[in-house]
């Protein structure tokens, strides 16, 4: 088998893998489900340990760097900056 055909067969027995990687959720996940998924990602820091998911506020907050998950979708960025001018 040449090298090159060789880490094309690994690349393909890759794909068919199942991915071991822990998934991990984003806010907006939650969000659509409607339910509590775990873990979730920080948006900012890259947590995945330590955000904690508001049902009441509908949004989640990481608690080692204290990011509201929803200021960091592009939405959330575009209300705080247009508060920020205002
Ligand atoms: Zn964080």
């Amino acid at each position: 088998m040449s090298k090159k055909s060789d880490r094309a067969y690994r690349k393909w027995k890759e794909s068919m893998r199942p991915k071991k990687e822990p998934k991990y959720f984003d806010v907006s996940d939650v969000q659509r489900a409607e339910f509590n998924l775990e873990p979730l990602k920080c948006r900012k820091c890259g947590s995945t340990k330590n955000v904690v998911y508001l049902q009441y506020v509908g949004d989640a907050q990481c608690e080692k760097c204290g990011a509201w998950q929803g200021e960091y979708t592009k939405a959330g960025h575009k209300r705080k900056k247009l508060r920020d001018m205002a």
